[in-house]
């Protein structure tokens, strides 16, 4: 009887989430290849520095998870640059532009991305620089509107409770304005937090 053919594990995203599915599944045994495709040209890296840490310091450096030769060590073909356009699930097939790269297992990595959200600063009553102040009033919204599609949604993320002031001036600027508490364990600063996120969406015209 021969052998069974080994499979092929393909991953889409190369950050967090698609490089920890990698680790995992050599930890686990898989001894298939294992495919890594990511849009970004950088291997993965610690994406919150660079929110926090820029603004405090504006020389933050980007840390990596891994280095090239971790990913080699490991077995993983890691193909960065490289953007997956569509999925052929019939065929079993990612395509990137004008190539396919076909797979037994499929791990879509991809992370969410928003129209826009911003994180600045703790919160709009608690500022990283008090020179952001403008940006949480009225006329501060209205420009960062004005770069909005109609219909188009803002979001913003803050670590305190739901601020009703804030989320009037939000409603006056845009059609809706809402505030979503947000409870999650986080593993930077430990335990369980809650937090806010403002949706504020514009008119459709
Ligand atoms: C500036 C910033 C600050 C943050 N601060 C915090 C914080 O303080 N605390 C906290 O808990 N979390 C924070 N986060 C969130 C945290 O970094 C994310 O939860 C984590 O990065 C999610 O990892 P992920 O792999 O699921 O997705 P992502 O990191 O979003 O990675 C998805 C990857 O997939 C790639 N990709 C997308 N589409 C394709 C495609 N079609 N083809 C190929 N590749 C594709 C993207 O380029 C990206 O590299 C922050 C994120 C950012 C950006």
């Amino acid at each position: 009887m021969s052998a069974p053919m080994p499979l092929r594990l393909v991953i889409v995203g190369c950050s967090l989430a698609g490089l920890r599915a990698a680790q995992a599944a050599r930890r686990e045994g898989f001894e298939g290849s294992v495919v890594l495709v990511g849009r970004e040209e950088h291997l993965p890296y610690d994406r919150p520095p660079l929110s926090k840490g820029f603004l405090v310091d504006d020389h933050a450096e980007a840390t990596f998870f891994v280095g090239a030769d971790d990913l080699t060590a490991l077995d993983v073909d890691v193909r960065l640059g490289v953007a997956a356009t569509g999925l052929d699930a019939a065929a079993k097939s990612v395509i990137t532009g004008q190539k396919r790269i076909g797979y037994d297992k499929l791990i879509i990595a991809t992370g969410g991305d928003a129209r826009l959200l911003v994180d600045i600063d703790h919160s709009p009553r608690h500022l990283l620089d008090s020179g952001h102040a403008d940006f949480y009033t009225p006329g501060g919204l209205r420009r960062l509107a004005g770069h909005l599609h109609p219909g188009g949604v803002f979001a913003l993320w803050s670590d305190d409770p739901p601020d009703a002031d804030f989320a009037a001036v939000l409603a006056e600027v845009f059609e809706t304005a809402e505030a979503h508490v947000v409870s999650f364990d986080n593993p930077y600063g430990g335990g369980k937090c809650a937090n806010t996120v403002y949706v504020a969406r514009l008119g459709a015209r």
